[in-house]
């Protein structure tokens, strides 16, 4: 397994929040968790990336546990994820804030990783030297994702890519993540319905008031990992 949550409770301000959550994700599949807005889907993806603290319970990536690492180890062990509301630095131009996660993280290889993210969308190394700010929303989700990608080699966790998103971006979006089975990367894809992503995925779990229950398994092959 990659991702293993284990009877996980997250509370924001003293308001329990997530309740007893149960998660599994074995390496290199791809998961939906589908739930209506407020569900808990981005407080669940925060408390992985460790930037909101759990009450109880364990997240384990490959066996080690990430509630007692701090957030930024979460570079380190190639884990990224793709907030909803994007984040991009407006003035700055798409390369730069794709490479932003790289320097930061002191990330080596992020120009070989540039590339190859450039490989897989050549769209948006055509805007390239364009500043965020004049792209259109759902271009920016398309750079956020590709942002995500040059840290997130082992998991990344995308926060409702394809909301907002117009028809045809949101298919060009769903192709590109589809593209990256068979890179070995584990995904979360969070949705407020499996519109988009139910052809993507391996197994759903849907989520609902904190609650956490396992639905389907979408295809018949996975990986015994
Ligand atoms: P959305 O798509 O609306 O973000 P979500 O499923 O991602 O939905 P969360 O953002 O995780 O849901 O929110 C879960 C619950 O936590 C909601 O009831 C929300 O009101 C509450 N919540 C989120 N952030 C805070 C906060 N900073 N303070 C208090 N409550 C919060």
């Amino acid at each position: 397994m990659s991702l293993e949550i284990a009877n996980l409770d997250v509370s924001i301000e003293g308001i329990g929040i997530l309740r007893d959550v149960n998660l599994t994700i074995p390496t290199g599949e791809m998961a939906g968790l589908i739930g209506l807005n407020g569900a808990g889907k981005t407080t669940l993806i925060r408390a992985v990336m460790g930037l909101l603290p759990s009450d109880r319970g364990s997240i384990a990536f490959k066996g080690e546990d990430l509630t007692r690492q701090p957030a930024y180890r979460r570079a380190d062990m190639r884990i990224s994820y793709m907030p909803e509301d994007r984040r991009l630095i407006p003035e700055l131009t798409v390369t730069e804030n794709m490479l932003m996660p790289a320097w930061a993280n002191k990330i080596r290889d992020g120009e070989q990783r540039l590339k190859w993210v450039y490989e897989l969308m050549p769209e948006i190394a055509d805007f390239g030297e364009r500043k965020a700010l004049q792209l259109s929303g759902g271009q920016q989700k398309l750079v956020a994702l590709g942002r995500a990608l040059i840290p997130g080699r082992e998991m990344i966790l995308l926060d409702e890519p394809f909301e907002g998103v117009a028809p045809v971006l949101a298919k060009r979006l769903s192709s590109v993540i589809g593209d990256l089975r068979g890179e070995g990367l584990t995904v979360l894809i969070a949705e407020s319905d499996d519109a988009h992503s139910a052809d993507l995925v391996d197994s759903t779990w849907q989520i609902e008031r904190g609650e956490v229950s396992q639905g389907r398994r979408d295809r018949s092959e996975s990986s015994d990992d």
